[in-house]
């Protein structure tokens, strides 16, 4: 990754941890989750509203480090008004991403979320990053709690 890109995408992620969007909680959730990160002691709570197998409304919140309230934050505005299995499937390839398990090195449908692909050098921040969607996941799903140990 040249310095230039490196550069824009650690603005980016200073930006939604100092102005974060979607911050609170949906008034008519009706899927809800709570994700705990030990290693760093990031906690989130996701709330969403589906309606017709999409996800109409969605905010978090809770305390946690840069990453992962950055996260979170890139993570509602990316999946708001798309369907379940969309948001399932930006889920898989944001972790693959981050992880680098997947076969695919080109993330561009990722948008935005292509600022955590530096992520991967710093093992310990990729729990920050996947613990909202990991939370996400599990209020898709119908679990409560979800922790990333
Ligand atoms: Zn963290």
């Amino acid at each position: 990754m040249n310095a230039d890109l490196r550069e824009l995408y650690q603005e980016i992620i200073l930006d939604h941890n100092r102005r974060p969007r979607n911050r609170g909680t949906v008034s008519l959730a009706n899927r809800e989750a709570e994700g705990h990160n030990p290693l760093c002691g990031d906690q989130v709570k996701v709330t969403v509203f589906t309606e017709n197998g999409s996800v109409a409304e969605i905010a978090f919140e809770g305390q946690g480090c840069a990453i992962s309230t950055a996260s979170a934050s890139l993570m509602t505005e990316a999946v708001k008004g798309k369907t379940v299995e969309e948001a399932e499937k930006i889920f898989r390839e944001f972790q693959e991403m981050v992880t680098q398990t997947g076969e695919a090195s080109d993330h561009s449908e990722l948008g935005d979320l292509e600022v955590f692909q530096g992520v991967r050098e710093y093992p310990v921040r990729i729990k920050c990053a996947t613990l909202p969607w990991h939370t996400l996941h599990a209020a898709l799903v119908g679990e409560e709690k979800v922790t990333t140990e």
